[in-house]
């Protein structure tokens, strides 16, 4: 068959023609505006209604504050807390509960530094990702710490998205929503989380902040009071109010380092200790 013989194409009417391409032009709008929309939704934490949540952000009535002091000028790196997390939680490997941040900088004198932040949920007083879960299960467990009901989770992972510290992962066999929880289990009956315990340099403090004999507090007390040193809670701005709050170096501000912490929407991996990401600090710089 020729191309002439072909039959060609039905006239359109100008009214039909017309109506196809305005229904293109409004699908065309619809799809961007939906991606807009779908960005916009992306970046946005989704918070539940506040009644869903309330009675769940409470602590139980235990008289305990439970909180942390990093001190960054006494950890040295050497991953004792995180091997111990994983060992105590049966955390599976390329997942942590904690890690240790790396930022390497220049002091003032010139000499090359690494700074190393342990780093694991801050026990928010305001945790936007209890207020995100749509099942209801983070709650504030002993002494404030936030918690995840295993009966209930169901690994929405809109906890994980709405966490500004990166401090949750979706177990991927249990599809449920892992944290760290103050290592509840060993709180009840009279331990330490295990992390606080197996760190050599006693840069990690965990303890009650409503008893002024804990050495948290005498430490908290000491720092602010003689050292004059500066403590900082991470990314204040998020309004979560952390449990957590660490000691700097004077030398390096919390600012320098804190963009190493991942954010909304993601959770520590194993890249942050890649010897790829590592190489001369002037590399970096430049
Ligand atoms: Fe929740 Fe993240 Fe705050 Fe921990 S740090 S309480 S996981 S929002």
């Amino acid at each position: 068959m020729t191309a002439e013989s072909e039959t060609p194409p039905a006239p359109q009417s100008p009214d039909r023609r017309d109506f196809v391409k305005k229904a293109g032009a409004a699908l065309g709008t619809a799809a961007l505006t939906g991606s807009a929309a779908a960005q916009e939704q992306e970046r946005r934490p989704v918070f539940q209604p506040e009644s869903y949540w309330k009675e769940r952000m409470k602590p139980p009535d235990d008289g305990k504050r439970y909180g942390w002091i990093v001190d960054t000028r006494r950890c040295f790196g050497c991953h004792a807390c995180e091997v111990a997390c994983k060992a105590e939680n049966d955390v599976p490997l390329g997942h942590y509960i904690r890690q240790t941040i790396y930022h390497d900088h220049r002091r003032s004198n010139g000499q090359l530094a690494r700074i190393m932040a342990p780093m694991a949920c801050q026990h928010c007083e305001d945790a936007p990702c209890l207020k995100a879960c749509p099942c209801g299960a983070l709650f504030k467990g002993p002494g404030g710490s936030v918690q995840v009901d295993y009966d209930v989770c169901s690994g929405h992972a809109a906890c994980r998205d709405a966490c500004p510290y990166g401090a949750i992962y979706i177990d991927p066999v249990a599809n449920q929503a892992i944290k760290c929880h103050n290592c509840t289990h060993r709180l009840e009956v009279g331990m330490e989380p295990a992390c606080a315990t197996t760190c050599p340099s006693e840069a990690l403090v965990f303890g009650d902040l409503n008893d002024p004999e804990a050495r948290i507090s005498r430490l908290a007390r000491r720092i602010e009071e003689e050292e004059g040193v500066e403590v900082a809670v991470l990314r204040e701005e998020k309004g979560t109010r952390p449990r957590m709050r660490f000691i700097v170096d004077g030398d390096h501000p919390m600012e320098a380092w804190e963009p190493k912490v991942p954010g909304e929407g993601s959770s520590y991996t194993p890249d942050a200790y890649s010897v790829f990401n590592w190489g001369p600090l002037e590399e970096k710089e430049s």
